[in-house]
């Protein structure tokens, strides 16, 4: 029998013969791996509906219950982690490491959500009025719109599902149409661990169809949107003045000074490159490297490139991938042609392998000779593709790294932490990695884009997220009313 993706609203599916169905498919072999039903604005009505009604008991429920549920939902995802990761690798391609290791942090993070709501202090103000107190209080912001992206299925969806229930809100969430399995479990964990119906409500479609009308539902109240800058941009013009979270894309730099043990950086730039076949906001494409290790640096890396193992995602010889789908897979082919035509170097790969299942297997590439002037470093390539450009002095590559308009992580390598922390004060980037690649990463730390930058609004992590999707209310209060 084929798996459906039901519209999950109050817990239940909602049944109606009215709506159509996409097929999942496996990037790696493209077989159908179930049938995705596409949420119609009917359906995101309902699911707004349910959420407003359960949204003023969960408010009301104390902070150490929501904690409670929280947790309760991070240790179900830890019970079916197994069977969670191979479904998350079948539909998003990534090795079923990868994806076990995705999982895990998705547990860490419903565990850390739960522990971080119930330390999120309140505040006394001192009052200029003798009579009155001030007390400042964090409220939710009532019903949130959740949509998220395919490359971290279970750990994106989880940062706003975590803190978003942790900080009271009821929430309608439109996950991708390429990731819908692991969504589905995901929810199945929130409703098997107890919470309400309608506390989070599930409603799979289409981006500029069930997500265009979730976004712009006039009872939704705030949004957490992780995906590109363009629809990022789309989202913030159709939702007004709505409190949002923006989580965009990056076409992140490091930058390799010329004191590094080229043989260990190589080793780091390439997991930092090729994790996730680069698929990743954080991925570093772009590095920027000391003229003087260049050559040696370009040779490692092309080295290490060959010697992943391109294949299934379900295959446990493969360290690498096929990309998700083929918009992926065309803008890689239009960054590389693009390099290529205005005197870039390619040194392995550079193009899709032939003879695979499906034409979504793209070979692990190393490039020199990048260029600002270039498609690959203005714009997220978001493939397996590292790029070099070579530099002389740091205030060049200060220069390079901050000569696009995009602005989420720059990693700065070098042995002299003075000197890598000088370049690293003068990067438009939201994360700085001084002595580490750009890539990576700590889930409770504050993460998302530069302002004046293309790389999204405020910041994901941690208490930065239950901050965002809750708002302070401000009671002034008769002295008497307080100690
Ligand atoms: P995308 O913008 O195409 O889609 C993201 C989600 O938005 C999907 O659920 C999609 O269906 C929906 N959507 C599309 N158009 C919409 C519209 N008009 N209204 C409402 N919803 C709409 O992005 P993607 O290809 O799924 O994800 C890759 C992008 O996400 C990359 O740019 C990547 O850098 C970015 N990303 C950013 C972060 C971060 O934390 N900054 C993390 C992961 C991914």
């Amino acid at each position: 029998m084929t798996r459906e993706v039901p519209v999950m609203i109050n817990g239940k599916p909602s049944a109606r013969a009215d709506r159509t169905t996409i097929p999942v498919r496996s990037p790696s072999t493209g077989e159908r791996l179930a049938m995705m039903v596409c949420g119609t604005s009917g359906d995101v009505d309902h699911a707004v509906d349910a959420a407003g009604r359960v949204a003023p008991e969960l408010a009301s429920m104390t902070v150490r219950a929501r904690a409670d549920l929280v947790r309760r939902v991070g240790d179900l995802v830890a019970e079916r982690a197994g069977v969670i990761a191979r479904d998350l690798a079948a539909e998003q391609g990534k090795p079923l490491l990868e994806a076990e290791a995705e999982v895990a942090t998705a547990v860490t993070m419903w565990h850390e959500a739960a522990e971080i709501a119930r330390h999120a202090t309140e505040e006394i103000l001192p009052s200029d009025d003798p009579a009155r107190r001030v007390v400042v209080v964090r409220r939710p912001h009532g019903v949130l719109a959740v949509v998220t992206p395919w490359n971290f299925p279970a750990t994106i969806p989880t940062e706003y599902l975590s803190a978003g229930l942790a900080a009271g809100n009821a929430i309608v969430w439109k996950p991708s149409e390429l990731t819908p399995m692991t969504a589905l479990h995901l929810y199945d964990c929130i409703v098997d661990a107890g919470w309400p119906p309608g506390s989070v409500n599930l409603v799979p479609g289409l981006g500029h169809d069930t997500g265009a009308a979730l976004i712009s539902h006039g009872r939704v109240c705030a949004i957490g949107f992780t995906g590109s800058p363009q629809t990022g941009d789309a989202i913030a013009r159709a939702a007004g003045a709505k409190p949002m979270l923006l989580e965009l894309g990056g076409n992140n730099a490091t930058v390799v000074l010329d004191d590094v043990d080229v043989a260990v950086v190589a080793e780091r730039l390439h997991a930092a490159a090729f994790a996730n076949a680069g698929q990743i906001c954080s991925s570093t494409e772009r590095i920027i490297v000391h003229r003087r290790i260049h050559d040696e640096l370009l040779d490692a890396l092309t080295e290490h490139a060959a010697s992943l193992r391109l294949g299934a995602s379900l295959d446990p010889e493969t360290t690498i991938g096929p990309v998700n789908n083929e918009p992926t897979a065309a803008k890689i082919d239009r960054h590389l042609a693009d390099a290529i035509a205005n005197g870039a170097r390619v040194t392995i790969g550079g193009r899709r392998a032939s003879g695979r299942p499906t034409e979504l297997y793209y070979e692990p590439t190393v490039l020199t000779g990048l260029t600002p002037d270039m498609l690959a470093f203005s714009e997220e390539t978001f493939g397996p593709v590292a790029a070099l450009t070579a530099f002389d002095s740091d205030d060049e590559a200060v220069e390079l790294v901050n000569a696009h308009g995009l602005g989420l992580v720059t990693g700065v390598l070098g042995q002299d932490a003075g000197r890598a922390l000088a370049i690293g004060r003068r990067v438009s980037a939201g994360v700085v990695n001084v002595g580490d690649v750009a890539t990576a990463w700590q889930p409770h730390t504050p993460f998302g884009g530069y302002s004046g930058r293309a790389s999204g609004v405020g910041r994901l992590g941690g208490r930065y997220t239950i901050e965002a999707l809750s708002q302070v209310q401000t009671f002034v209060l008769p002295a008497h009313m307080m100690p």
